[in-house]
């Protein structure tokens, strides 16, 4: 790995684009995101593989990661073919357990429950070049878990990966929620991978890469992301913000679970809200359990 080259990339984070309406923060509206990505292209950027990203180049031009979260889909539709025409690639990390399913792992912030990729639709795109890599096997938030749990989150997702599409698509991991921990990294490197992207501030090292979301709001041509004036950093540090509070609402959404089920002993933490739903700070009802949580990205 090539530190400098991991400092000179940076990494931009999407979920859905466009399709329904939701309650949250995380879609970004397929115009949206076709008019920042055709302005990149017009303004000299190109996108990198997994496997360029940690090595250094002679090409002159600015590069970023370009990924996507959770692998809804709508992504076929609204965001692959936009990128194709314009030269450009993607990374899309899968929740293994839901591919080709929908999405019962995440709370329900739309009227109907929302498509995953096929493993077909992700055989196609591959074959053109796309990238996929893990997103666990069941979006668990994997600093909440036991050693036993966590490996198999991390190791079984990876196992699928690369039986069905190859030794390329065990490389990554985008922990869920952005939440990983000086633990988390050990059992990611022992099951295999060899870069992770944590939240907004990872730590720079491989397996904790740093990544900023973009979210609803994120509307000018340039991702704040990717900018390097006064606004970029102001637009990090709320896509920092929300996904801190977040957290909060996790918490809250557990409490409302066990109170529902009469059982706390049943209420397993990782059964949680999506990281990057309408950060709601007023309504937490405890802190985040830890400062690495409080410091987790999106999903
Ligand atoms: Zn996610």
């Amino acid at each position: 790995m090539d530190v400098a080259a991991l400092t000179q990339t940076p990494v931009l984070c999407y979920h859905r684009i466009g399709g329904p309406l939701e309650l949250g923060v995380t879609r970004v509206g397929r115009s949206v995101f076709a008019r920042q990505m055709t302005a990149l292209a017009r303004a000299g950027w190109r996108t990198v593989s997994l496997d360029e990203f940690p090595r250094t180049t002679d090409d002159a031009r600015p590069r970023f990661l370009l990924t996507f979260d959770d692998g809804y889909e709508s992504l076929a539709q609204n965001a692959y073919p936009v990128l194709a025409d314009l030269g450009f690639t993607a990374t899309t990390f899968l929740i293994t357990d839901h591919i080709g399913k929908t999405n019962t792992w995440d709370v329900r912030y739309t009227w109907n429950r929302l498509e995953h990729l096929s493993w077909g639709q992700i055989e196609d795109w591959c074959a053109r070049g796309f990238e996929f890599a893990s997103h666990g096997a069941t979006h668990r938030r994997l600093t909440w878990l036991d050693d036993q749990t966590a490996e198999a989150e991390l190791k079984g997702s990876r196992d699928v990966l690369v039986a069905r599409l190859g030794a390329e698509a065990g490389r990554g991991i985008a922990y869920p929620f952005g939440a990983v921990d000086g633990r988390i990294m050990r059992i990611a490197q022992q099951a295999g991978y060899e870069v992770g992207f944590g939240g907004v501030r990872g730590n720079g090292d491989t397996l904790n890469q740093p990544r900023v979301p973009v979210y609803v709001w994120d509307l000018g041509d340039i991702p704040y992301g990717l900018r390097t004036d006064a606004l970029g950093a102001a637009g990090r540090f709320v896509a920092h913000a929300a996904n801190r509070c977040a957290v909060g609402t996790s918490v809250m959404l557990k409490l409302k679970r066990r109170r529902e089920m009469g059982d706390a002993r049943d209420v397993a933490p990782e059964r949680t809200s999506h990281f990057s739903r309408l950060p709601v700070r007023q309504r937490t009802a405890r802190p985040p359990e830890s400062a690495a949580d409080a410091a987790s990205t999106p999903g």
